[in-house]
């Protein structure tokens, strides 16, 4: 669809299409005037990364930001989140009307110690923003200023800044804590930078755009002894050994070949010697998959498989297996829309054709379980991936992400 759209416009601008060019380039000026203080914002998020749900720095600073420029601003959602609301027009002051809109930034850090070099680096040991929550929050932000000084739009914007994305679900506590209720919008938005896509493209999805993310803890338990004497033993190094193969084929054997599934085991711990036979060893694994169905599918077949094929050698495996993010799954109106006014705002040469769904995970599906919308994914350019120490998110991003967020607004709001 995305080729079709870019030919679409460029074979026949109609009027409605010329003047929404135009507004997107003057929105994309103005922005682009104004973002050197944004830039130098980002960079002071950065360098004072906050991990989930100790976001008190960055979540006072985005309420004072909100707060300069207009915006009704509420704090203490989920501990740490924020809400910034601007009326316009019929949403306006005692008026109800008008759609409701929210767009989303997450402002968390991971616990991972920075090794850039850059000289706004981390000044906090362990702790770094290596997944650009600091770039997300920082256009959002950027668009927020826009917005408020300029932005021409009927209805009522929700901008939410949500804690603890990388652990401890952030946006399922703001909604529990009744952040739709409280700001109910009719659609939610959000957008991840994505590094290796070409820095400000952006990849629309819809339906299942990112995976669910489950995770299990196996312990298989033998009877440990002299490695010279393995008869009077049951070895658990071995069983593990067939499981580790045996789980391969729960993907390649119980999951529809036309759906996505992974099973990766991930860590091994067992023994301390080569002549020792010890008595347990540790798994860990995550579990991924797209639809609800081949979830289900994982979690089923997984520990089914782990304890039959332990008792099959006269061992036995413990299994914890714990259920987390669920699928991020885009609608498909609002994926349409996000995209449409991606190739208006940003030009149909910076919408890439075909982004595929990425196997990451993101609390974000929980808002798209309560409200519809779809989340995006943003180039970040030719960086290091996500959640490496030597991860940064690309400031020239700031500008075309704004300029995105804002043409968003005045089209859904308009
Ligand atoms: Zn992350
Ligand atoms: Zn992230």
């Amino acid at each position: 669809m995305g080729v079709d759209d870019s030919q679409a416009l460029q074979r026949a601008p109609s009027l409605a299409q010329t003047l929404a060019r135009e507004a997107s380039e003057r929105i994309g000026a103005r922005i682009a005037a104004d973002i050197e203080p944004f830039i130098a914002l980002r960079r002071d998020i950065h360098r004072h990364p906050e991990l989930a749900f100790q976001e008190h720095r960055t979540s006072a600073l985005v309420a004072e930001r909100l707060r300069d420029w207009g915006y009704e601003v509420t704090t203490g959602i989920a501990g740490t989140g924020v809400v910034g609301t601007l009326r316009r027009g019929s949403g306006g002051a005692g008026g109800s009307g008008g759609k409701r809109l929210g767009l989303r930034a997450d402002m968390d850090a991971l616990p991972i110690t920075e090794a850039t070099g850059l000289p706004y680096a981390s000044v906090h040991g362990g702790v770094m923003h290596a997944c650009g929550h600091d770039g997300h929050t920082t256009a959002l932000l950027t668009a927020a200023h826009y917005l408020a000084r300029h932005g021409d739009f009927d209805g009522t914007l929700q901008l939410i800044f949500q804690p603890a994305e990388e652990m401890g679900g952030g946006a399922q506590r703001m909604i529990d804590d009744g952040l739709f209720e409280r700001f109910p919008v009719d659609a939610v938005f959000g957008l991840h930078n994505w590094p290796c896509v070409s820095a400000g493209h952006l990849g629309c999805v819809s339906g299942p755009a990112m995976a669910s993310v489950d995770q299990a803890q196996i312990i298989v338990r033998g009877k440990g002894g002299h490695g010279a004497q393995p008869h009077e033993t049951v070895d658990p190094i071995v069983v593990s050994a067939q499981l580790i193969s045996a789980l391969q084929t729960v993907v390649a054997r119980n999951v529809d070949p036309l759906d996505m599934g992974v099973v990766t085991v991930g860590s091994i711990h067992g023994g301390f010697a080569a002549n020792v036979i010890p008595d347990s060893v540790e798994l860990q694994l995550t579990a991924r998959a797209f639809r609800p169905e081949v979830r289900e599918v994982l979690r089923q077949r997984v520990p089914a498989l782990a304890r039959a094929q332990a008792e099959s050698f006269g061992a036995t495996a413990e299994v914890n297996y714990r259920l987390g993010y669920p699928a991020v799954l885009n609608h498909e109106g609002e994926t349409a829309f996000a995209r449409e006014v991606a190739l208006e705002a940003l030009g149909a040469d910076k919408v890439e054709a075909g982004f595929r769904p990425r196997t990451a995970s993101e609390d974000f599906a929980y808002m798209l379980q309560a409200r519809p919308g779809s989340y995006l994914f943003i180039g970040n350019g030719d960086s290091a991936p996500l959640h490496s120490p030597r991860y940064d998110f690309n400031d020239a991003v700031l500008a075309p992400a704004a300029t995105y967020w804002s043409r968003l607004v005045e089209r859904y709001l308009a």
